[in-house]
């Protein structure tokens, strides 16, 4: 069978079979070291996949640290230490990797964590990984949501979508709204200010990178629940709706299938929202299976790698 049609979740379905390990399957591994819980987690970011060479290097040294601390996040843990894994083509001028260096150390020190060594190979296009320690003090995963929870995502939904796209124009001149736009798919935040509210309240928590929809089924089928949106309450920011209005697009469509937000979304009861955070309840949790939104099943359309 050719990976095209197995897809990623098929394979990791398969390597999990081969492997054998119960840890796979959130988005980072929690691995138990004496009385602490460590989180492990590595993602890799590919030239002509995940990015131009034209783009700024320091964004994509700082999106590329931020996306692996969003997991570490996810999970309700702070990150720690990172290695770097560098494939570089030999023409590749000093410049630029100095230049993603300086995004990788920014990144770093407004996480707070540290990169304490990594490895570099040759290779026709760049690509960069990275791998990702952190620790917390209560794991939350996909498993945890229960029926009567409610469902909430941080920030605000579809907004990178929009920048990619805007990005992929190439105008010469970008509005500020979209200026905006671009920034949140070029340098995301990871939401390290959630970790206390995730690991004190949260039955379940991963951060969305495939998309609102294909994230909760993710969710849905690890807990073994069913899950209800409201598209009416899906928290859409000022600049994405003058896109849409300037594009004549759909900004419900770019909330429920645009990918690499990396905002959190996350299950409690509703009594644990907390007005000092930019949380939105978006529907709940019920018993059953799949992802509903106004009453309609749903399926997987977001990011896919293969
Ligand atoms: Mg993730």
């Amino acid at each position: 069978m050719k990976l095209r049609e197995l897809g990623e979740f098929g394979l990791i379905e398969r390597l999990k079979e081969i492997l054998y390990s119960s840890l796979i399957g959130d988005d980072t591994a929690p691995v138990k070291l004496g009385e602490h819980t460590l989180l492990l987690t590595t993602d890799t970011m590919n030239e002509g996949v995940h990015f131009l060479k034209e783009w700024s290097p320091e964004s994509i040294g700082w999106k590329a640290i931020s996306v692996n601390v969003s997991d570490v996040v996810a999970n309700g843990g702070e990150p720690l230490w990172a290695l770097i894994s560098l494939s570089l083509p030999p023409e590749l001028e000093t410049k630029w990797i100095e230049r993603l260096y300086i995004g990788i150390k920014r990144a770093c020190e407004f996480y707070k964590c540290e990169v304490v060594g990594g490895n570099i190979a040759k290779l026709e296009k760049l690509s960069i990984s990275v791998a990702l320690v952190g620790k917390t003090q209560r794991f939350v995963g996909r498993s945890g949501a229960k029926p009567g929870d409610s469902l909430f995502v941080s920030g605000t939904l579809g907004d990178a979508k929009a920048g990619l796209e805007l990005l992929l124009m190439k105008k010469e001149n970008y509005e500020p709204f979209e200026a905006a736009l671009i920034e949140r798919f070029a340098r995301p935040t990871a939401r390290i200010d959630y970790v206390k509210h995730i690991v004190k309240y949260a039955n379940a928590s991963m951060d969305i990178s495939d998309g609102l929809v294909a994230d909760a089924h993710h969710l849905a089928k690890r807990s073994g629940v069913k899950i209800e949106i409201d598209s009416s309450k899906l928290p859409l920011s000022k600049e994405l709706k003058l896109f849409c209005e300037k594009y004549n697009k759909s900004p419900t469509e770019y909330a429920l299938f645009g990918g690499e937000d990396y905002q959190l979304l996350f299950t409690h009861p509703k009594t644990r929202w907390n007005p000092f955070l930019d949380m939105t309840e978006i529907g709940r949790v019920t018993e059953g299976e799949g992802v509903f939104v106004d009453g309609e099943k749903i399926e997987p359309k977001g990011w896919r790698h293969f």
